[in-house]
């Protein structure tokens, strides 16, 4: 993951190996590589700059540390900045509810219905939950099978009705379900379309309304860099979401999206997810995120 970033920023750093002080002249290159490697990494680039001028104001302030070597100092300033950008700390899940309710939204494809799963187990395995899963996906039919597969691999419920196409009295009525079989965890999966478009995100926004979720949860592809920060914009102009779900990151080679999402819509990524079995899913700590970067 991230492979290609991780080495660009050790050679940054090794290129500060040799010296015996920080200076503005090494700090200066030693920023420039970093920022083309942010680039390179598909940062978009007004980050990329605010991130290294941040370093480069947090290294000029400590050059008189004699204490550790520059190269040591630039990584831990870096790491530092990292995490900053990520989130800082992490952000727990809001669970509590009766049930809690838990709407996920994002494109078709970017790994919603894997991920509903993925959290379902979670909270039913490690957190001691009573989930459901709810399938309101009225176009595919195959959504509700694939939900389906996925509730029987982990022991969950999926509610799901077939025939009707109104995705909030589905909702609605799922939440209903919950309460009588004294589930405390409503997971809601909805539909997603190719590209950002009107009927699905009115849908979304109509189910938001009728069930007032603790959570609604973007859930994205970071292999798309670039486009998986414009998507989250999209969708939280219009949703107002409370958190990311950076999915794929097994193929994300660059590290883009992980990087300008909170930076751009200002949410916190809360979870990370990276293959396809059903205990491949991670909360997002920030400092951990930076400290893997840094190999
Ligand atoms: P949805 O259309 O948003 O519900 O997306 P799906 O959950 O159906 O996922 C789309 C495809 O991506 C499926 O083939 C999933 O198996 C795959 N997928 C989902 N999450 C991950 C992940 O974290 N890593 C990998 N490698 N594949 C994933």
């Amino acid at each position: 993951m991230f492979e290609s970033l991780s080495e660009r920023l050790d050679s940054a750093f090794k290129s500060l190996k040799g010296e015996g002080r920080i200076t503005e002249l090494n700090i200066a290159s030693t920023v420039k590589e970093i920022r083309r490697a942010l680039i390179d990494a598909d940062v978009n680039y007004k980050i990329a700059k605010e991130f290294t001028d941040k370093i480069k104001d947090a290294a000029v302030g400590e050059k008189v540390i004699t204490a550790i070597s520059p190269g040591q100092l630039m990584t831990k300033i870096v790491k530092d900045e990292l995490t900053q950008l990520m989130g800082g700390n992490e952000v727990e899940l809001n669970a509590k509810g009766n049930p809690a309710i838990i709407l996920i939204a994002g494109l078709q494809g970017s790994g919603k219905t894997t991920f509903s799963g993925k959290l379902a187990n979670y909270l039913k395995s490690k957190k001691g939950f009573s989930p459901m899963l709810v399938a309101a996906d009225i176009y595919r039919p195959a959504a509700i099978d694939q939900l389906k597969v996925l509730g029987g691999q982990i022991g969950v419920d999926v509610y799901s009705e077939p025939e009707n196409k109104d995705a909030v009295a589905i909702a609605q009525n799922a939440v209903k379900e919950a309460r009588t079989r004294n589930k405390n965890v409503l997971i809601i999966d909805t539909a997603g379309r190719l590209a950002v478009d009107e009927v699905m995100m009115t849908e979304v926004a109509n189910v938001k309304n009728a069930v007032n979720p603790q959570e609604i949860l973007f859930v994205v592809d970071s292999m798309t860099g670039q486009d998986a920060v414009n998507t989250a914009k999209a969708f939280n102009d219009r949703l107002n979401f409370s958190g990311v779900v950076l999915t794929k990151l097994d193929g994300d080679t660059r590290g883009g999206a992980a990087l300008s999402i909170k930076y751009t819509v200002d949410k916190p990524i809360k979870f990370i997810s990276s293959g396809e079995k059903m205990d491949t899913l991670d909360v997002f700590y920030p400092e951990r995120m930076a400290q893997r970067i840094l190999g």
